[in-house]
C-alpha cells in the first residue's frame, strides 16, 4: 500500500477523480490532482519546464517511459520500460527527486528501489494502470486461501508481472515468489518451476496474457496446462481438481490496450502492406501473438527495428505514442513503421502526465514544495523489494 501526498508533503484527504467509476483512494486509477495547474493552452510551458528543470539542476532526475507523450518525453533525462527506469532511478542516488513520467505502480517501484533520502514524484496522481488495479491485495489474500483449500498453496510459487501494485508485489514476496517483466519471464518462470518437484505450479498475475504466452510460446507448456482463475468468482470459478492439475494458474487481468488488437488487425495488415512484418507485445491476446512474426517488450521491439535492413515494413502491436515515435525515427532510414489497428489505441492514464502537470510538479520542487509523493509504507516495501531483488537475481 502507498501512500500518495500531495502538498507539502502533508497527508491530505484526497477526492476521488472519476474515470469512468468511482474510485478507490487505494486504486492504481488514482486521485484529484489538487494542485494549481498552468492552462493546458498557455504559450510558455514548455519554456517554464525547460527554466524549471534547469533551475533545479542534478537535484531532479526526470524518467520518461516510453508510452508518454512526445511533450512530456522531450523533458526525460532517460527513456525506458517500467523496469529499465526503475533501475535507472537507483543508480541516480545523488538526485533528491525522481520526478517519474509514466504510472503509479512505476513510481511504486522506484521507491522501493531508491534511497530513503529520494523522494519520488508522480505529476499526475490518476496516472494509473487498469491492469494493476485488475488484482487487489484482497482478491489475491483470498486465492491464496483457495488454492491452500484445494491443498496446493504449498507447491505454488507466485510470478508477478512488473505491472502491479506494490501491495502484490509484497505479497509476491512474503510467499517465495518473484517479480518478472515482459524481457524475462521466460527466466522468472524457469527460476520458479526449479523451486520445487515436479508438481510445481505457478500463480502468475496479474496478466494472463503475458502468463499464457510465455508458458505456451516459451517454456513449451501446452493451453490446457493453463487455468484462469476469475476473482470476481466463487472459488476463482475453479475447481480443486482443475486447480491441482494446472502448471499455470493465471489471474483473470490484461492491458486494455495491447488487448484491443485482434487476428482481424494482423490479417488487415497483411492484406494491407504485403511484405509486412508484424512484431507484438506479450501484452497481446494468445492468438495475435501467435499470428504474429515476432514477440517482445518494448525495448525488444526498439531494438529490432534498430536493426532491421532498410526498406523492410513493419506492423507494431504496442502503444500508440511510441508507434508514432518509431514511426518517425525510422522513416529517415527507410524503414516503414505503422500501427497494427486501424483504430487509435493510447494508453489513457500515461496519457494523463502532460505538459501543464509536468510544468507543475518541477515548479513546485523549485519552490521547496514536494507534491504527489509517493512512498510505499514499510512493510510493503520491505517485501515487495524482497520479490523485486529476486528478480534482480535472476540468472
Ligand atoms: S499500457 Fe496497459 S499495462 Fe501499460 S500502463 Fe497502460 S493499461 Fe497499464
Amino acid at each position: 500500500m502507498t501512500t500518495a501526498q500531495p502538498l507539502d508533503v502533508q497527508p491530505t484527504p484526497l477526492a476521488l477523480l472519476l474515470l469512468g467509476r468511482e474510485a478507490d483512494p487505494k486504486s492504481e486509477r488514482g486521485v484529484e490532482c489538487p494542485g494549481d495547474l498552468p492552462a493546458p493552452s498557455a504559450p510558455d510551458l514548455v519554456e517554464r519546464a525547460r527554466a524549471a528543470k534547469e533551475a533545479l539542476g542534478d537535484k531532479v532526475f526526470v524518467l520518461g517511459h516510453h508510452y508518454q507523450r512526445d511533450e512530456v518525453i522531450q523533458f526525460a533525462d532517460v527513456t525506458g520500460d517500467s523496469f529499465k527506469l526503475a533501475r535507472e532511478a537507483a543508480a541516480r542516488p545523488g538526485s533528491e527527486y525522481i520526478v517519474f513520467c509514466g504510472v503509479h505502480f512505476m513510481a511504486e517501484s522506484a521507491d522501493i528501489l531508491t534511497a530513503d533520502s529520494q523522494q519520488v514524484v508522480l505529476p499526475d496522481l490518476a496516472a494509473g494502470c487498469s491492469m494493476a488495479d485488475m488484482a487487489t491485495a484482497e482478491q489475491v489474500a483470498e486465492c491464496w486461501d483457495v488454492l491452500t483449500d484445494a491443498g496446493v498453496a504449498g507447491s505454488t510459487v507466485p510470478v508477478s508481472y512488473m505491472n502491479s501494485s506494490a501491495d502484490i508485489k509484497a505479497f509476491t514476496g512474503r510467499h517465495g515468489g518473484t517479480i518478472c517483466t515482459s524481457s524475462n519471464a521466460k527466466r522468472a518462470l524457469d527460476w520458479a518451476f526449479g523451486q520445487g518437484g515436479p508438481d510445481t505450479r505457478v500463480l502468475f498475475l496479474p496478466d494472463q496474457h503475458l502468463g499464457r504466452n510465455t508458458a505456451v510460446r516459451d517454456m513449451g507448456l501446452s493451453l490446457d496446462d493453463c487455468v484462469v482463475y476469475n476473482p470476481h468468482k466463487p472459488g476463482g470459478g475453479l475447481t480443486a481438481e482443475e486447480l491441482r492439475a494446472a502448471k499455470m494458474i493465471l489471474w483473470r487481468g490484461h492491458c486494455s490496450v495491447h488487448g484491443r488488437f485482434s487476428l482481424e488487425s494482423v490479417r488487415d495488415v497483411r492484406e494491407r502492406i504485403p511484405g509486412v512484418n508484424v512484431l507484438v507485445h506479450p501484452e497481446c491476446k494468445h492468438e495475435v501473438v501467435s499470428a504474429a512474426d515476432q514477440v517482445g517488450s518494448t525495448e525488444h521491439i526498439i531494438r529490432t527495428l534498430e536493426n532491421a535492413p532498410a526498406g523492410s515494413k513493419w506492423a507494431i502491436g504496442t502503444e500508440l505514442n511510441l508507434v508514432r515515435r518509431l514511426a518517425n525515427r525510422f522513416a529517415a532510414e527507410d524503414k516503414e513503421v505503422v500501427f497494427l489497428d486501424k483504430t487509435v489505441c493510447f494508453c489513457s492514464t500515461m496519457n494523463r502526465i502532460d505538459l501543464p502537470h509536468l510544468v507543475w510538479a518541477l515548479e513546485s520542487l523549485v519552490d521547496g514544495k514536494v507534491v504527489n509523493r509517493i512512498q510505499v509504507e514499510p512493510e510493503t516495501e520491505k517485501y515487495a523489494k524482497l520479490a523485486l531483488e529476486r528478480m534482480l537475481a535472476l540468472p
